[in-house]
């Protein structure tokens, strides 16, 4: 049985046909204490951080190749959680 490394995740499913656009911004500047609360595989190039950070909810977009960092709007942590999922389901980028 082999172990798991710790940064294995899941993998985000192709976007299907009618996915979700979503709004991708800068990194906000000074942000507070961030915590990540789950992420994508970091095998993939681009990998996605579900965050939480002053009582609210985000998702963040690294892209290793283009090395470009981007985060959805902040808003609950229960509606982050939502747009996460998405992303992993395919249901929205
Ligand atoms: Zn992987």
């Amino acid at each position: 049985m082999t172990a798991i490394p710790d940064f294995h995740g899941p993998h985000a499913e192709p976007p299907l046909p009618e996915h979700a656009t979503l709004t991708w911004y800068d990194p906000t500047l000074r942000p507070p204490r961030i915590r990540v609360i789950s992420h994508t595989c970091e095998c993939r190039d681009t990998t996605y951080e579900l965050c939480a950070a002053a009582g609210q909810g985000f998702v963040r977009r690294t892209d290793r190749e283009k090395q470009t960092v981007h985060e959805t709007a902040w808003t609950l942590t229960a509606t982050a959680r939502r747009i996460f999922q998405q992303i992993l389901h395919g249901e929205a980028r």
